[in-house]
């Protein structure tokens, strides 16, 4: 497949579109969201940790404490997002333990850095709000909402 995110990356996204149908209102805990979308709690708690850092995701403390999405998380772009969890990472390895004898010089390598930047600037098109739009958001408010 040409384009892989990383399962990191998708955990995180997971997260991010489980939290962004709630309006603020409910709060969700890491076990519910991990449970919903089906991922290991230890797993979506590390991505949780990472969300919050990133100022995405707030945690309230309190009785009524949980996890909600922030207003710059709701309009963050997909892209955006996604080029931060994903970090450098090129499409191919080029140097580290074998390096390519043409790693520096290759064409190819730089029209892959412009194939990833298309990439990213087409997802910058789409909000995280956009992506709970339906049919999704009707879908996630079913995944292992809170016993009310
Ligand atoms: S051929 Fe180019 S893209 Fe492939 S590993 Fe070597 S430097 Fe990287």
């Amino acid at each position: 497949m040409g384009v892989r995110l990383t399962r990191y990356t998708d955990l995180a996204l997971r997260a991010v579109m489980r939290l962004a149908v709630m309006d603020g209102e409910e709060l969700l805990t890491t076990r519910l969201i991990a449970d919903s979308m089906n991922v290991p709690y230890t797993h979506m708690a590390k991505t949780i940790a990472h969300l919050q850092h990133l100022g995405v995701v707030e945690a309230r403390r309190g009785r009524n404490g949980g996890l909600m999405l922030t207003d710059a998380g709701r309009n963050t772009r997909v892209g955006e997002l996604i080029r931060v969890l994903e970090g450098d990472r090129e499409a191919v390895v080029c140097e580290g333990e074998a390096p390519c004898p043409l790693a520096g010089a290759c064409r190819l390598r730089r029209a892959l850095r412009d194939a990833q930047e298309a990439f990213y600037a087409s997802l910058d098109q789409v909000t995280v709000a956009d992506l709970v739009a339906s049919p999704a958001g009707p879908v996630l408010l079913t995944l292992g909402s809170a016993p009310g």
